[in-house]
This record gives C-alpha cells, sequence and structure tokens, in this order.
C-alpha cells in the first residue's frame, strides 16, 4: 500500500510502497479516504527536537481521518467492514488511575497514532476497536476527517459555560476557527478572535466571529470599546501558544475568568501572576478529547445544526490527492489557508 513515511532520525518524508498493516483480534482495518494535515505533522516533517523525541524511524505518520472498515478482528463485536468510521488518535493504557476512573484523555502513558505509532496517511491504518468513531452512513467524508482538530476545539471551548458570555480566542488556526464556531453555537454574546494573519482571521468571521483583531495593529483594549464592553472578558480560549497572545489575553480578562490553554508554546515563557492572582483567572491546560464525551458531543451538534456544519466545513480550505502531499504540507506550512486536507480514495 501507499504510505507517506519517516524513513530516517532527520526532515524530510517519503511516500512510499509498505506492507499493509495487520489486523489484530481487538483490532480494525481501516481504508483511509480522507485526511487531514496538522501541525503535529509539520514537525514531523521538519524534525525538531519533540519530533526527534517522540518518533522511532521508519513511521507511517497522520493521526486525523476518515475511512471505511475492511477488516475486524476476531473479537470486535460492535463494527462491521463497510462502517464509516474516523479514529481517536490517542491510545491509552486502560490500566492507570485515570484510565480506571473514566478519565481517559487524563491517561498517564497516551500514545499517539501517527507519532509514537504508524499512523493514517496510507491506504491502510489499524487502530483498537476502542479508538474507532463510527459516523452515520452517510457522513461527509471531508468533516469526518477533522473530527480531531474538531475535538481540540469542542473540548476546549466547552470547558465553561458559554451563554452569554464575552468570549477571547487567541489564535485563529484551523482549531481558533472551528472553537469560534462553537462558541457561537453554545451561545456566547460576544466572540473575539485574534492573529497576526488577516487571512486567518477571515476564516474566522465567516464561521462566526463577531469581531476579529489582528493583534499586529489593534490592541484588545478598542476591541472591548467597539463591542461596548465593559469589564472584559469572561471566557479565553488560548490557542496560538505565542506569549504575547496570553500576556494580553490575561490583560483583558474580567476578574474571576476562565481561560482554557491548548496551543502549545515552543519554550517556556512568564506570565503575569500577580494579575492572575489578584484577577482571580483559572487557567487549564487542556489536551485532546475527552473520550468519548467529547465524541457524542460533536455528533450531536453537527447532526442537529446546519450552520454549524457549515462554519465548520468552511475551515478546509485546500485539499490535494495523496500523491501530492509534498504541496499540500507546503501550503499548511505557509499559514496562507484553513484545514488542508488529502484525497486518499
Ligand atoms: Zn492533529
Ligand atoms: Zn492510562
Amino acid at each position: 500500500m501507499r504510505a507517506l513515511v519517516k524513513l530516517q532520525a532527520g526532515p524530510g518524508l517519503e511516500l512510499i510502497d509498505v506492507p499493509e498493516p495487520a489486523c489484530g483480534d481487538w483490532d480494525v482495518r481501516i481504508r483511509v479516504l480522507r485526511a487531514g494535515l496538522c501541525g503535529t505533522d509539520l514537525h514531523l516533517q521538519q524534525w525538531d527536537d519533540w519530533a526527534a523525541s517522540q518518533v522511532h524511524p521508519p513511521q507511517i505518520i497522520g493521526h486525523e481521518f476518515f475511512g471505511e472498515i475492511v477488516q475486524v478482528g476476531a473479537e470486535v463485536k460492535e463494527l462491521k467492514p463497510g462502517d464509516k468510521v474516523s479514529g481517536e488518535g490517542h491510545i491509552v493504557c486502560g490500566y492507570c488511575r485515570n484510565c480506571r476512573a473514566g478519565r481517559r484523555h487524563q491517561c498517564i502513558r497516551t500514545i499517539g497514532l501517527g507519532v509514537n505509532r504508524d499512523g493514517a496517511f496510507a491506504d491502510y491504518v489499524v487502530i483498537p476497536v476502542e479508538n474507532v468513531w463510527k459516523h452515520p452512513a452517510d457522513m461527509d467524508p471531508d468533516l469526518g476527517a477533522i473530527f480531531d482538530p474538531l475535538g481540540n476545539a469542542t473540548h476546549t471551548t466547552l470547558q465553561w459555560p458559554l451563554v452569554g458570555e464575552d468570549v477571547l480566542i487567541t489564535g485563529a488556526g484551523p482549531i481558533g476557527v472551528m472553537a469560534a464556531a462553537i462558541a457561537r453555537h453554545a451561545g456566547a454574546r460576544h466572540v473575539v478572535v485574534t492573529d497576526l494573519s488577516d487571512h486567518r482571521l477571515e476564516l474566522a468571521k465567516v464561521a462566526g466571529a463577531d469581531l476579529v483583531v489582528n493583534s499586529a495593529r489593534t490592541r484588545l483594549k478598542e476591541a472591548q470599546k467597539t463591542l461596548d464592553m465593559k469589564e472584559g472578558f469572561d471566557v479565553g480560549l488560548e490557542m496560538s501558544g505565542a506569549p504575547a497572545a496570553v500576556a494580553e489575553m490575561l490583560e483583558n480578562m474580567n476578574h474571576g475568568g476562565k481561560v482554557a490553554m491548548l496551543g502549545l508554546p515552543k519554550s517556556d515563557y512568564a506570565i503575569n501572576w500577580g494579575r492572575v492572582i489578584t484577577h482571580m483567572i483559572t487557567i487549564k491546560g487542556i489536551y485532546g478529547r475527552e473520550m468519548f464525551e467529547t465524541w457524542y458531543l460533536m455528533n450531536s451538534m453537527l447532526s442537529t445544526s446546519a450552520q454549524l456544519r457549515n462554519a465548520v466545513r468552511s475551515v478546509i480550505t485546500h485539499r490535494f490527492p495523496a500523491e501530492e502531499w509534498a504541496q499540500a504540507f507546503d501550503v499548511a506550512r505557509s499559514g496562507e489557508c484553513g484545514k488542508v486536507l488529502m484525497d486518499w480514495s
């Protein structure tokens, strides 16, 4: 089968023929039809310190996908060939305290699909049955391919009640844009999105942001005035990993504000702890998706709201055949895009 592989410890990727993966008794083999490109994949291609610490070549990368089951293991009862599915990319141990308490997203031994084991940028991928999410038979393959990052956006955005709240989202990458759509859907009053790219801010606007702010030109204090806000934001969703964005977010939160942090910073940085303390701000780190509460929420929100479906779909700006993977990676790296998909069908 075709697979996009990290062949050796260093920069680069190659599309090569490899043997099809074997399907164990508790596994499901999936024909990949669509796959989404993620910042993680760019790190793996480029081979930074993080990538070097995680990946053991040769390894197939990729974790965001939609496909059709072609084979189920002997012990798999609930799923069958022909089912349309995506996969939860975090494979957990099942034995640690958090796993046994049902908090599987907090597993201390999480294995990442396409990072720590062979992934989904291939004709076929094999994952444990408990990581499979079955879609309705008529699921749009493009939407199915982005359930992983939509899950990040959903899990982050729905940390706290948003009805009537003023929500600030820093970072208008695909997850930030989808977060704007979900915050709008969930009943926020004002949804404000910041970024340094006008192109990305335009996507956020289309997805449902009331006001977009280019941090290179405009300060959030002015944005608050534009919206006639008097006291600051109630909820902050940090999607950029940029220290300057975090600093400005903290400067603009109301007393008792709540901040969910998803964007990963490149390195350690200082924040204004005095402000966090005196403004009684709650800061919570977010990683992955809740298994599988987040997946149920995504399914029910998308199946009941055409507006949300359209808003989420609008984040997909580019589609490439798998053979043109290199162009797909170039576009994703340029930043002048939303979500980039690869067609493996
Ligand atoms: Zn991803
Ligand atoms: Zn565990």
